[in-house]
């Protein structure tokens, strides 16, 4: 049993059903805790705040930036999106494995600040897929769509500086997959670290 949580990183083009694949998890798994981050975009259709995002004018981001307030920040599409401290750290040290719904930028932030973290990359089988599913979402001007479609052939380009990729073709097996990433990482030497402290000290005799 893992004495801390582990911090598991989702990013993947937007539109590639991230959000639909972290939802199921969070819903299957009362140890996973879903961090709400804050950012400058308005809500869409049906967003609550502090249950989405919470929704933030640019001032009070730039000031959460300045008192350190986020573990990571970045500015997508024109607008700001950052990952709150203070949840993150208080579900962690009560062995909650937190999940990250965010951006490559951010994703890189957090990999230098929590090398420990587990990094995971969506990707739909297809580009063609990739714009199918954002133009049906219905929520989007088709210059947004296409903003979105540029900065996934931006990101192509880094996925290799994930941990793992998962392919969504099928939600349930995507589900499943994540599911095991999040089980094995707990199996890393530094979630046990009390253990292996302890594990020490009674091989001292032996020195
Ligand atoms: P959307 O506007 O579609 O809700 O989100 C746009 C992108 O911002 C998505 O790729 C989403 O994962 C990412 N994002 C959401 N929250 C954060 C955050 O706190 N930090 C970073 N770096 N990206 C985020």
């Amino acid at each position: 049993m893992a004495e801390k949580g582990v911090l598991i990183v989702v990013s993947g083009f937007s539109g590639a059903g991230k959000g639909t694949i972290v939802k199921k998890i969070i819903e299957e798994n009362e140890n996973y805790a879903l961090s709400v981050s804050m950012t400058t975009r308005k809500p869409r259709e049906g967003e609550e705040e502090g249950r989405s995002y919470f929704f933030v004018t640019k001032e009070r981001f730039e000031e959460a930036i300045s008192n350190g307030e986020l573990v990571e920040y970045a500015n997508y599409v024109g607008n700001y999106y950052g990952t709150p401290r203070k949840y993150v750290d208080e579900m962690i040290s009560q062995g909650k494995d937190v999940i990250l719904e965010i951006e490559m930028q951010g994703a890189m932030q957090v990999k230098t600040r929590f090398p420990e973290a587990v990094l995971i990359f969506v990707t739909p089988p297809d580009a063609e897929e990739l714009k199918r599913r954002l133009m049906s979402r219905g929520t989007e001007s088709e210059e947004m769509v296409n903003k979105r479609m540029r900065r996934a052939y931006e990101e192509s380009a880094f996925v290799d500086r994930y941990d793992y990729l998962l392919v969504n073709d099928d939600l349930d097996k995507c589900v499943e997959d994540l599911h095991k990433l999040i089980d094995a990482s707990h199996h890393a030497p530094n979630c046990s670290a009390g253990l292996l402290e302890k594990i020490n000290e009674q091989l001292k005799v032996y020195a």
